[in-house]
């Protein structure tokens, strides 16, 4: 690499990726620096790899906007680039009715937001489509679906690299530093420290991505950058089954709930629940929490018995809500305001950020022109 370039985007995953392929030019040089060996090692493939329709967020957030633009924006990309996605349609159900005050709530959030097709249906129609399912009614989403995460990935990387994108594996940034020509960078790279100098950086570090700023000297307390570690457990299900739908229950203020979720190959994960952790990786499976998955799910999946669900994995979320506080959005900004002009910040890219993740793309290439 070149003493000077013009971006540094730090992390390959999902979202650095898709920031990746959509800011390239061959007339820039744009490096993606990574600390692990390989692409999409951490939240990035430790999801649900669900597209969401937008339902849940605030009106006009971040969170709202861009999983609504996202979600169409990832069927056309999967549907000219061969990449594996299924638009199968969610249910989000009610087992009796003070839950069907809280779907009618999320049809208006839905509805706001331009989520597409959303309705109310009943529980004879919930029968026609999901016999199995006991609901008294749901909201139905006929544009949610799922995605191969990894193929997704793998495609914004190749597409970032017929741009001119160079992405260096193995190599951690371990400070930042303001300077006059942008922005010195100190990285570990296969065990070597070196500094070279970035006109722009753009900070895609997930987990890490507070700590990235602090690197820089924002204060990430003061701010409200500091994120909170939340777990999301996976338990899978060994059972021949007749489900089509997503099947998730209503919402609590920290997570959308287990729900059924299905991959390429229709086998059933529950999952994920939310449990907030000290700020250390743990992706080891509580095999305890099969009673309470269980429990959580048997009263509309009576067809699963206990004995049926065996450990699967886990993620963490980047959330910068802590326990019973109130909804906050994705932090994606320049920091000129702060002094570091050229500086992009992308933190607290929880869920839906795979949904979202072209068209946090673009915004972040509006930011940058
Ligand atoms: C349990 C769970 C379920 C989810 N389900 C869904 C879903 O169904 N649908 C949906 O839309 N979203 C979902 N999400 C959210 C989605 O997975 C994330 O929003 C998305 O993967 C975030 O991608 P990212 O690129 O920001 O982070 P990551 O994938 O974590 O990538 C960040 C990268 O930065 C690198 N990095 C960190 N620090 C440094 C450093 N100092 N130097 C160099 N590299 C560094 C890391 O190694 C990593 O590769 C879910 C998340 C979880 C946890």
């Amino acid at each position: 690499m070149a003493d000077k370039i013009d971006i540094a985007i730090i992390g390959a995953g999902v979202i650095g990726l898709a920031v990746a392929a959509e800011i390239g030019r061959d007339d820039k040089d744009i490096f993606i620096l990574e600390k692990n060996s390989s692409f999409g090692e951490e939240t990035s493939s430790r999801n649900s790899e669900v597209i969401h329709a937008g339902i849940y967020y605030p009106k006009d957030t971040l969170k709202a906007v861009t999983c609504v633009e996202g979600n169409k924006l990832l069927y056309e990309i999967c549907e000219k680039n061969n990449i594996f996605c299924q638009k199968i349609g969610k249910l989000i159900i009610a087992t009796c009715n003070s839950e069907i005050e809280k779907l009618e709530e999320l049809l208006q959030y839905g509805k706001e937001n331009e989520a597409f097709g959303l309705s109310i249906i009943s529980e004879k129609e919930i029968r026609k489509i999901e016999p199995k399912i006991k609901a008294k009614a749901a909201l139905y989403s006929p544009s949610t679906g799922i995605i191969d995460t990894h193929e997704l990935m793998k495609y914004f990387l190749q597409k970032a690299g017929s741009k001119g994108v160079e992405i260096l594996y193995e190599t951690e940034v371990v400070g930042i530093k303001k300077v006059s020509l942008g922005y010195e960078v100190r990285i570990i790279e296969s065990g070597e420290e070196t500094t070279f100098i970035s006109e722009r950086v753009i900070n895609c570090a997930g987990l890490n991505s507070d700590l990235v700023a602090q690197m820089l000297g924002i204060d990430i307390e003061n701010c409200g950058y500091t994120l909170k570690y939340c777990k999301g457990t996976y338990f899978q299900v060994y059972k021949p089954h007749s489900i089509k739908h997503l099947i998730y229950p209503v919402p609590s203020k920290i997570s959308l709930g287990i729900h059924v979720v299905l991959d390429k190959t229709s086998r059933i994960r529950l999952g994920p629940d939310a449990e907030y952790i000290e700020k250390k990786i743990n992706y080891d499976v509580d095999l305890s929490k099969k009673t309470l998955f269980y429990d959580s799910v048997k009263k509309f999946l009576p067809f699963i018995g206990e004995d049926d669900l065996s450990p699967d994995m886990a993620g963490i979320r980047p959330k910068l809500q802590g326990p019973k506080e109130d909804f906050r959005d994705f932090i994606i900004r320049d920091e000129k305001d702060k002094g570091y002009s050229g500086f992009i910040n992308l933190i607290g890219i929880e869920s839906p950020g795979l949904t979202a993740s072209p068209a946090i793309a673009k915004y972040v290439q509006k930011l940058i022109e």
